[in-house]
């Protein structure tokens, strides 16, 4: 094959495809001089909220702002306990750690690369005590009041068993959607089934603003509210503040061109999905499937491939090979959080997550993106073929 190169992801092939429409409805609130909290910042909420399945949406800075709005609006802080998953993005754990809440990191499913819900179970029943109506962390004495399930790289977390531990226990469910907007499970959507569901416009993600952008999806009026507020640090009516919240408003060019994209998310999806099943056709032709270990798109979910991430042996040779192949390559994520140096108070040793720990050495992301041709997807796969030959 002569030597292509194949960028892990290449937003401006998308961006030619909508560009003469995006272009003047910039223009438009450039005319308009109103950039904060206006028309396309409300069409986008009731847009997005619809296509999530949810009742309200409030546009926010970021995904990062979405948790840790999530997290404020529940009240979490100094004194109780987050359970999450080590294997993910960094926010999810740092913004439980800068509300005062402690992180508790539990082991992942290998095959989802999620929250596993039998060691969520376990430890809600082995390691945790139940006292005047609360749930405290026996290590640590913190009151545990919420789970956030991370739904890894497009596909959902196992709701239906985390919701009823949450019931169970009384916790509030924090969904961190970041990568997985328009994910199914059972044909709910990501941060639908959670009290809150908490979305990134990040540019790589399925849908990318032109910078920071996020969104928090509830179902609740009465806590959406609350979100709203403290969207705006908290004042209502304006300059009277019942509560402290910041800044995290979404900017108005932001939201106005996520109006012009979302049209377009389901497409961009399903090319990414259609990818994914190129790409294990091909790893299946070229005898790599014992080699390579494929992501698995559940039964009764919708994976929507924000990354396509293999197991590999040998994996940080492959990743040179692949560069030197003109391939772009990423690894999501080289270090848990329980492992990470900031984290170290929490006290977590090597081998407390060990699915997270071989899943951050053994794997890599390739390029998925929905404008992929059809002869780069081949390009990848032969020169993997040839790295294993
Ligand atoms: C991208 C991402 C975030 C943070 O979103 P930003 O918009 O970059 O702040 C949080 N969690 C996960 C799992 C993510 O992938």
């Amino acid at each position: 094959m002569t030597k292509m190169t194949v960028p892990l992801l290449d937003l401006r092939r998308q961006y030619h495809t909508f560009k003469s429409d995006v272009l003047p409805v910039l223009e438009r609130v450039c005319e308009s001089q109103m950039f904060i909290l206006g028309p396309e910042v409300s069409r986008l909420e009731v847009a997005i909220a619809a296509y999530c399945h949810s009742d309200h949406g409030i546009g926010v800075s970021s995904g990062t702002d979405a948790l840790l709005l999530a997290l404020m609006g529940l009240d979490i802080g100094p004194g109780d306990a987050v359970v999450t998953s080590p294997y993910t993005f960094f926010a999810t754990g740092g913004t439980i750690a800068r509300t005062g809440a402690r992180p508790i990191y539990l082991d992942i499913d290998p095959v989802s690369f999620n929250l596993c819900p039998v060691i969520l179970a376990r430890y809600l029943a082995e390691s945790c005590d139940q006292r005047d109506g609360a749930l405290f962390d026996r290590v640590s004495g913190a009151r545990v009041r919420a789970i956030m399930p991370v739904h890894l790289y497009g596909q959902m977390a196992d709701m239906d068993p985390i919701m009823d531990l949450a019931k169970q226990y009384g916790l509030a469910v924090v969904e961190d959607a970041a990568q997985a907007i328009g994910a199914e499970y059972g044909g709910r959507r990501a941060g639908s089934i959670g009290d809150i569901g908490c979305f990134s416009f990040f540019p790589t993600k399925n849908l990318g603003a032109f910078g920071d952008a996020g969104l928090v999806t509830a179902r609740d009026a009465e806590l959406a509210e609350r979100l709203r507020v403290m969207r705006v640090h908290g004042g209502k009516p304006k300059y009277y503040h019942a509560l402290i919240g910041g800044n995290f408003r979404i900017d108005e060019l932001q939201a106005a061109v996520l109006n012009v994209k979302l049209p377009l998310l389901e497409s961009w999806s399903e090319g990414r999905r259609r990818n994914a099943v190129r790409y294990g056709e091909l790893f299946a032709a070229a005898g790599l499937t014992d080699t390579i270990g494929l992501p698995v798109a559940l039964a009764g979910r919708r994976h929507i491939y924000n990354q396509y991430v293999v197991r590999v042996p040998d994996r940080d040779r492959l990743r040179t090979f692949l560069a030197q192949e003109g391939i772009g390559t990423e690894i999501y994520y080289p270090v848990s959080l329980h492992q990470q140096a900031c984290f170290a108070y929490l006290g977590y040793q090597t081998g407390d997550c060990r699915e997270s720990e071989r899943a951050a050495a053994e794997t890599v992301a390739l390029p998925i993106f929905a404008e992929l041709e059809a002869a780069e997807i081949e390009y990848v796969v032969d020169a993997i073929r040839r790295f294993y030959a």
